[in-house]
């Protein structure tokens, strides 16, 4: 064999080889995609039904051979099922900002402040825009929560402050037909006291994280109206008998009464004032939570809710009721499905992306195998047509010229198919290249959003006041416990706490001091805890522990420790010392019992802490 024909065996040798390699970087490269979209198409599951059939449908189709053809299928469809979607989103955030925009009308109607009024406006601009962005919805409805506070708490000023303001709303004072316990003959004017603005009070010297041994004086905030509420009688109120704060100083310029019952703070108007626009906020409200859409497993939140909405609310009640509807809201609205539905159009832009640069991609492979193909078809030509030279050449001269003629002939073939093949191979790698990129690209989307829900979910579970756990923190919680329980056995109790006679806290310090109170005992009960002890705000000045793998009389020990450090908090008023005491129940969870019986034990066992005088612990 000469020279020219053992080099040109050679190079076809190589061209095969690498043609073989070629294909190898092909299979791993494309597995690498598939990968990228499983794994993309899992981190965009859960928000929509239609949506998570149609990424199903994909990772199926990943699995399959014909991914060109069953993906050309699948993405009008995804497209039109993220659409639809957004769609619906859309439509229920309209209804929840329409709801919440009539709210903020009756709230308007009452004439606040010029400052409440004011952030009413632009709370309402802002609704208008949280039909496109629904993920601010939670956050405006605490915004709202907290006006709406402001602009009662004003309603609860002395008449003589806003004689106007009451006399337009309600007309002229005793034309109530609601007859409060506290009314009583009207208390001296109040030394014009400016409406409390719901805020933290300037001094500060405690706060909840300072130790009980440095026993920090614990101020309660003054200037605020003292405001009395009738509110409906609570289960607790049985007997009434220890009149604890019958000692404490009274708030500046109340003279205080004689007749026992009497409250000295009361303001006949205020409460009625109240109960005036309490029904269109029920209204408003119930008509808000109408619209929500609420998957099953928050109904029962809802239905309570209803029923809460149902009954006849005095105003405190009021801002925990928007809290849970936020917290409702952001359940729904699975904390920031707004954002999650951006997320799923760009995944879906990215695909179709993905498609036709894979396809492209796959065209020059399917073109590169085409020209291999012809490229063998040409080397086969050109072979036979050697064979038939070599054949045909009478001497030698011919022979060597027909040989030369033909190499040359085949050594430019394949010099030519190696340069078309190069520059192919450049560009492929060069779009793969781009598609690895982008799948990198969207895992970490994908991660960083997983993250944020996580982060607004954490949120929702925490109560804004005093920073516990909240009641949907405590279900969670309660379930998990029960569970453990259930698995590995072991000692789990379950007790109720309830700040002994809160409601003369607020009347006679006002509702600030009232909030203040509640932010700092929190504080006490949690920094005496075990990590594994878990404790939420129930409701109001209502506490809930769960207490696992300790006996009862431990449960009880722990218990009288907390009862001790508040009724031991140094707070005061105006100089003066305020002892503030709570009750507790407490239960055993008892096997094959319902968690709603334990409960009821802890909570009949506060009963009896209550009716036994308070400020003392009983068992179930
Ligand atoms: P008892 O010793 O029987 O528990 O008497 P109480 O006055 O503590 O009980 P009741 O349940 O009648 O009153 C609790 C009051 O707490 C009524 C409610 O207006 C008030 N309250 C509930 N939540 C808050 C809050 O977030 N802040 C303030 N300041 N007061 C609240
Ligand atoms: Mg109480
Ligand atoms: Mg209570």
């Amino acid at each position: 064999m000469s020279d020219d024909a053992q080099r040109w065996k050679d190079k076809y040798l190589s061209s095969l080889e690498q043609q073989e390699k070629l294909e190898r970087r092909w299979e791993s490269r494309l597995d690498l995609l598939r990968r990228g979209l499983v794994r993309s198409s899992l981190a965009a599951e859960g928000a929509d039904k239609a949506v998570d059939q149609c990424m199903q449908e994909m990772r199926e189709i990943l699995r399959r051979d014909d991914i060109d053809a069953a993906l050309g299928g699948l993405i009008p469809r995804l497209e039109k099922a993220v659409l639809d979607s957004e769609q619906r989103r859309q439509q229920r955030a309209g209804e929840a900002a329409t709801a919440l925009a009539g709210l903020i009308e009756q709230l308007q109607r009452l004439q606040p402040p010029r400052e409440v009024r004011k952030a009413l406006k632009s709370l309402g601009k802002q609704l208008q825009d949280a039909t496109s962005h629904q993920y601010l919805l939670p956050a405006l409805l605490s915004q709202l929560s907290n006006l709406q506070g402001q602009a009662l708490t004003v309603l609860q000023a002395p008449v003589q402050e806003q004689p106007g303001l009451l006399q337009r709303l309600f007309g002229s004072r005793g034309e109530s037909s609601e007859e409060t316990a506290h009314a009583g003959p009207a208390p001296a004017p109040a030394p014009a006291p400016a409406p409390a603005p719901i805020s933290e009070p300037e001094a500060e010297p405690a706060t909840v994280s300072e130790t009980a041994e440095r026993t920090p004086a614990v101020v309660v905030p003054a200037g605020e109206p003292a405001a009395v509420a009738t509110l409906p009688k609570g289960r607790h109120q049985a007997s009434d008998a220890a009149p604890m704060l019958d000692s404490l100083p009274l708030p500046p310029g109340l003279v205080p009464h004689e007749e026992a019952g009497d409250s000295p703070f009361s303001l006949p108007s205020s409460e009625p004032g109240y109960s005036a626009v309490a029904p269109h906020i029920a209204s408003s409200l119930r008509s808000l939570l109408d619209e929500l859409e609420l998957p099953a497993r928050h109904q029962p939140q809802g239905d309570a809710l209803r029923q809460r909405l149902e009954g006849n609310l005095n105003w405190y009640e009021l801002v925990p009721v928007l809290d849970d509807l936020a917290v409702l809201v952001l359940a729904v609205t699975d904390s920031g499905q707004r954002e999650f539905a951006g997320y799923l159009k760009q995944l879906n832009e990215r695909l179709a992306a993905f498609i036709s640069t894979l396809s492209e991609a796959h065209e020059g492979y399917t073109a590169s195998v085409e020209s291999t193909r012809s490229f063998n078809q040409q080397l086969r030509d050109q072979f036979s047509d050697l064979q038939n030279s070599v054949q045909e050449a009478a001497d030698l001269e011919a022979l060597k010229q027909a040989l030369e003629q033909r190499l040359e002939g085949l050594l430019q073939s394949v010099s030519n198919h190696q340069r078309q093949r190069d520059s192919g191979e450049d560009q492929v790698a060069e779009r793969l290249q781009g598609l690895v990129k982008r799948v990198a690209e969207m895992e970490l989307e994908a991660q960083q959003f997983r993250q944020h829900i996580e982060e607004q979910r954490q949120k929702s579970l925490l109560d804004p006041l005093t920073g516990l756990p909240n009641r949907a923190a405590w279900s969670e919680r309660l379930d998990l416990e029960i569970a453990r329980r259930q698995r590995y056995g072991g000692q789990l109790l379950m007790a109720v706490l309830d700040i002994d006679h809160f409601k003369r806290i607020n009347d006679g310090y006002g509702h600030l001091a009232g909030d203040r109170v509640l932010k700092i005992i929190a504080g006490e009960l949690h920094k005496r805890l075990r990590k594994t002890d878990f404790i939420a705000r129930f409701g109001g000045e209502e506490f809930v522990l769960l207490i696992p793998g300790t006996p009862l009389e431990g449960g009880v020990q722990l218990l009288e420790t907390l009862r001790l450090a508040v009724e031991a908090c140094p707070f005061h008023f105006k100089g003066e010392p305020v002892t503030i005491t709570l009750s507790a129940g407490i239960a055993e969870f008892r096997d094959g019992e319902a968690t709603e019986v334990t409960f009821e034990r802890a909570d009949q066992a506060l009963y009896r802490a209550k009716g036994a005088g308070r400020n003392r612990v009983e068992q179930a």
